[in-house]
């Protein structure tokens, strides 16, 4: 195809359209015209992170500049992954996701998405003015999540504490929140202690799952709150890597460091998300440890990856943990993923440490972004549910002394 235009950067100005990626989450460079109402563009890969490198993830924003009612655009724009062999392999099933000025998100039909190995076109129509933004995966910005998260302990002041405990290279905050903070639970050893977080794997929609956790919590009221304060003491980590999320990362940090792989405890230069994490977690070290993670590749499916039991020391802990690994693998329909003792990438991630050096209970929960955000919402209530149910029959057994 023959370029019309000869833009390479990342916004792409035309008499009718505006195309760009310069914006809170975006990815995507070299936009270009090649024919009229046709358009393609590169994602972008992250600078130095090699488990990372094929294509993976772009997010652009259109818009129409057109005024008349007449002007209805229809636009075919081609995410293009022609630089690498396996070019976008695992993604050519992938659901395509559009995010409308109003916050709602749809997914496209997939009969406007061309999807082969080295591109994906996507067939947009965008009436006069209208501007969305499209991704392959479900990005939601870092600001917004966060105003979500003050917004929320500006409804329920009495029962979240919210913490900053430390900010990304690019001074973005990192955040704790506890929840009934001001209960005798956080004095009680005996209270259960569990952990949730997003994954730092920027492009995949942890900490929006967990924002949807935890409002699902705040939702069910008092009742089932004091049930579960009977048990539990529960807090949450958000944002293991802003950066990674304002600047639209596949993996990495704004320092191109991979936050996920690099707790490796025994090097003294982790990057300062994970230092800043770590310090804070070793205070307190929870009795169980839930990570939130998401696939897109086609062939995969909603799974719990399971660490090895190996390395908990206590007795008790080992039979709880492969009890709930067994109950999350057949809610999962048998799909699971074990992590091996020692295993060269994962055994410096966050959930590894924990489980080595704290006892604690770790799993991460991949949910998946070819489903409906509702159900991906009820997927992780449910492995919530799980947790709960199996850690409260043994709270007495699962003290810590
Ligand atoms: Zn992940």
């Amino acid at each position: 195809m023959e370029e019309k235009n000869k833009n390479y950067s990342k916004t792409l100005i035309t008499n009718e359209i505006i195309l760009t990626s310069e914006f809170e989450t975006g990815n995507g460079r070299d936009f270009k015209e090649y024919d009229k109402d046709i358009f393609g563009f590169y994602p972008e890969k992250d600078s130095t992170d090699l488990y990372s490198s094929p294509a993976y993830y772009f997010k652009f924003k259109i818009e129409n500049r057109l005024l008349k009612k007449q002007d209805t655009k229809k636009i075919t724009i081609t995410a293009i992954a022609d630089d690498d062999k396996r070019g976008w392999e695992q993604f050519i099933g992938t659901k395509i996701w559009k995010y409308n000025l109003n916050g709602s998100i749809e997914q496209l039909n997939p009969k406007n998405t061309k999807p082969t190995l080295y591109s994906i076109g996507i067939n947009l129509e965008l009436k006069p003015k209208e501007k969305f933004f499209v991704s392959n995966m479900i990005t939601i910005p870092y600001s917004e999540m966060k105003e979500k998260i003050l917004d929320l302990c500006t409804i329920y002041p009495s029962n979240i504490k919210i913490e900053e405990i430390g900010k990304s290279p690019m001074g973005n905050s990192i955040y704790s929140l506890k929840l009934h903070p001001h209960e005798n639970i956080w004095n009680e050893s005996s209270k259960i202690k569990i952990l949730i977080s997003g994954s730092p794997q920027p492009s995949e929609f942890g900490d929006f799952a967990a924002l949807n956790l935890l409002k699902m919590y705040l939702n069910k009221g008092e009742g089932f709150w004091n049930e579960l304060k009977e048990y539990f003491k529960f807090q949450f980590i958000f944002f293991q890597n802003p950066d990674g999320i304002v600047y639209g990362k596949n993996m990495t940090n704004s320092k191109g460091e991979n936050i996920f792989f690099s707790y490796n405890l025994e090097q003294n230069n982790l990057p300062q998300e994970c230092e800043f994490v770590w310090e804070f977690i070793k205070k307190e070290p929870p009795d169980l440890y839930l990570e939130i993670h998401s696939y897109s590749q086609f062939k995969k499916t909603i799974r719990p990856y399971i660490y090895p039991y190996e390395l908990l020391k206590s007795d008790v802990r080992k039979r709880i943990y492969k009890k709930l690994s067994k109950e999350l693998v057949s809610f999962s329909n048998g799909a699971v993923e074990k992590i091996k003792l020692n295993e060269k990438w994962f055994s410096n991630t966050l959930a590894y440490q924990l489980q080595k050096n704290f006892d604690t209970l770790s799993f991460q929960y991949k949910l998946h972004s070819n489903l409906r955000l509702e159900e991906n919402w009820k997927i992780i209530w449910n492995v919530f549910e799980k947790v709960i149910k199996n850690l409260r029959k043994l709270k007495i057994e699962l003290r810590r002394n």
